[in-house]
C-alpha cells in the first residue's frame, strides 16, 4: 500500500444516463444533494456500443452547467475511430477535462468489435488525439476481471493500460478488502503508482446486489449474503446492515492508505452520503 500512501485523497460518484423524465428528475435531485459534498468530479456511465452517447452528454451537460467536473465514461467495444474522435471533440469544447476509458461488453446480438478490442488502445488512442488534455481513469479489478483468462494475465493487461498512458485506476467494487491490498502491491511490485481509488457500492437491495455481482464477478462474501436472506424483504433492517457492512469497508480502506473513494450511487444520494457523513469526511 505505500505506492497509494503517497497520494492525496480523491472522492467521487458515479451516475448512469436517466432514461426517461422521472428518472431525470431524480438523477437531478441526487446531484444536487451530492453537490455541495464538493467531490472531485461526478462521473458518468456510457452504453457499451454507443447506446447512451446523447444520454451521457446530456448528463454530462447538466453536470457542468452547475459548475461541477464531470468525468464521462467512454467504452470503446463496437466503436469506430472516427466515432470516438467525434466524442472526444465534443466533451473537449464542453470544457472536460476527465475520461473513464473503458473496453466495455459487446451488447447481445452485437457481433462486430469495431476498431478497438481492449481498453488500452482506447487509453493510446485518446493519448495520440489530444495530448495531455484529459485526466485519463482505467478500470481496475481486484477479484479478477471475469473474462480473464488468470490473474497474472489480467494485472499485466491492467499493467498495459498503465502504459498506454492511465492517469488513475477506480476498481470494480468488492467486499474482500484483501483483495485491494493484494492487488494494490501486486502492481506496486511491478512499479505500477498511479492511484487506484476503491470503487464503492453501498449496500441497500439484496436481489439487485447479487445481480449485479453475478454479472460483473465481485463477490458477495457468504457471511453478508446469509444476513441479507435473512432479512428477508425487510428493507429497512437490509438499508441499515448495508450501511453498516460499507461505510465499515471505507473506513478500513482509507486507514490503510486507500487514495480516496469512488461511489457507485445509482443516481441516489442517500446511500452514499449518509456513508460519507458517517465517515467524518
Ligand atoms: P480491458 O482492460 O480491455 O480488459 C477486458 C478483459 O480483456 C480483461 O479480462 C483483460 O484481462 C483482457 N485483456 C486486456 N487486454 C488484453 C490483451 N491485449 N490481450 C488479451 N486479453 C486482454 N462498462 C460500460 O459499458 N460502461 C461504463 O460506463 C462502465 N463503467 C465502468 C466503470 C468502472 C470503474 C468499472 C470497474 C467498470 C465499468 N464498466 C463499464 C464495465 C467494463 O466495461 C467491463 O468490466 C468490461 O468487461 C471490461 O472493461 P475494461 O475497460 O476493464 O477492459
Amino acid at each position: 500500500m505505500e505506492s497509494q500512501k503517497r497520494h492525496a485523497r480523491v472522492f467521487s460518484f458515479e451516475f448512469f444516463p436517466p432514461k426517461s423524465e422521472e428518472a431525470s428528475v431524480a438523477f437531478k435531485v441526487a446531484l444536487t444533494q451530492l453537490a455541495p459534498l464538493n467531490p472531485r468530479f461526478f462521473s458518468v456511465t456510457f452504453g457499451a456500443g454507443g447506446s447512451t452517447r446523447e444520454r451521457t452528454l446530456e448528463t454530462v451537460r447538466e453536470i457542468r452547467e452547475r459548475q461541477n467536473a464531470a468525468a464521462p465514461h467512454l467504452s470503446c467495444i463496437g466503436s469506430t475511430r472516427e466515432g470516438i474522435r467525434e466524442i472526444l471533440a465534443t466533451y473537449k469544447e464542453l470544457g472536460v477535462r476527465h475520461i473513464v476509458a473503458l473496453r466495455g461488453d459487446l451488447p447481445s446480438g452485437m457481433v462486430d468489435p469495431g476498431d478497438f478490442r481492449y481498453a488500452s488502445e482506447l487509453v493510446r488512442f485518446i493519448r495520440a488525439e489530444t495530448g495531455d488534455h484529459f485526466h485519463i481513469e482505467v478500470a481496475a479489478y481486484p477479484e479478477v476481471h471475469p473474462q480473464a483468462v488468470s490473474a497474472e494475465t489480467d494485472l499485466m493487461h491492467f499493467q498495459e493500460k498503465v502504459a498506454a498512458g492511465a492517469n488513475s485506476a477506480i476498481t470494480q467494487y468488492f467486499y474482500n478488502a484483501d483483495a485491494y491490498y493484494w492487488f494494490v502491491d501486486a502492481c506496486e511490485a511491478l512499479g505500477i503508482s498511479i492511484p487506484i481509488v476503491p470503487g464503492i457500492m453501498p449496500i441497500t437491495n439484496h436481489r439487485q446486489l447479487l445481480r449485479f455481482s453475478e454479472a460483473c464477478g465481485a463477490e458477495v462474501p457468504r457471511w453478508i449474503r446469509r444476513r441479507l436472506e435473512g432479512f428477508g424483504d425487510d428493507a429497512e433492517s437490509i438499508r441499515s446492515f448495508g450501511l453498516d457492512v460499507t461505510t465499515a469497508l471505507c473506513a478500513e480502506l482509507l486507514a490503510a492508505g486507500a487514495p480516496g473513494l469512488h461511489f457507485y450511487t445509482l443516481n441516489r444520494a442517500a446511500p452514499s452520503s449518509v456513508i460519507w457523513e458517517r465517515l467524518g469526511l
